[in-house]
């Protein structure tokens, strides 16, 4: 596909939109688009736009002034925090008690209420961020007193696999993981959001019980870079 193609874009956002039951939100996940790419997709509906780097976040406040909400989704450096919590609305990846701890000192000195989501390693694979799943809840007490911030939910990749059905599998597993947390109420803990799903397997997270899907392909068309 033409990825400079801003009738396609705009077609991908509207047939995306009306297919998503109501109160899932999608992240238009931006990474390597151009402003005007991002720009049509905004114009055609887009609220949440998600960026895996700081610093092309920060490009990219420059030139998308409509107002959205902007989310991290990829790694985050301890050493963007500072900048990062400038930029976003919601960090969907913090993933130890280190990076909690910047993110909070960060905010306070910016008087800003973070809203978070702990991202699971759901595969366990030894190569990609998050915290494992048994780990969870200890990383929770550990961090639920940070006043700067509100943690609001859970977000996993899960493994990458040609047949999304796959998939399935690390998708239920967070999703316990979130029912758990939730039943336990713990203090200063919100399992209100759960972020899980890319193109190729939104449809599955959603019946696995997702309300963030992030998707790039999809809208914008494959990644040339
Ligand atoms: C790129 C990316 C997505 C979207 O992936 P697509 O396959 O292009 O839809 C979702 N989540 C994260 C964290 C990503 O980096």
């Amino acid at each position: 596909m033409e990825t400079n193609n801003f009738n396609i874009i705009k077609q991908n956002v509207t047939v995306l939109q009306q297919s998503l039951p109501s109160g899932v939100i999608l992240v238009a996940a931006a990474k390597t688009r151009l402003p005007d790419e991002v720009n049509v997709a905004i114009n055609a509906g887009i609220k949440t736009i998600g960026y895996n780097y700081v610093q092309e976040a920060e490009k990219m406040h420059r030139v998308i002034t409509n107002d959205v909400q902007w989310h991290m989704i990829g790694h985050l450096q301890r050493n963007k925090v500072k900048k990062a919590v400038t930029l976003f609305d919601m960090i969907e990846t913090i993933d130890s008690v280190k990076l909690a701890e910047i993110v909070n000192r960060q905010c306070a000195l910016i008087g800003k209420e973070m809203p978070v989501l702990i991202e699971i390693n759901s595969g366990k694979e030894s190569n990609k961020t998050g915290v494992l799943p048994e780990n969870v809840r200890t990383l929770l007490k550990q961090i639920n007193n940070l006043p700067n911030l509100k943690i609001q939910g859970l977000m996993t990749m899960g493994p990458r696999f040609g047949n999304p059905e796959d998939a399935r599998p690390y998708f239920k597993l967070t999703k316990s993981l979130f029912d758990q947390l939730k039943k336990e109420e713990m203090p200063n803990v919100e399992m209100h959001f759960l972020s899980m799903g890319m193109s190729n397997s939104y449809r599955i997270a959603i019946e696995e019980g997702a309300n963030i899907v992030r998707i790039g392909t999809m809208l914008f068309g494959e990644r040339i870079s």
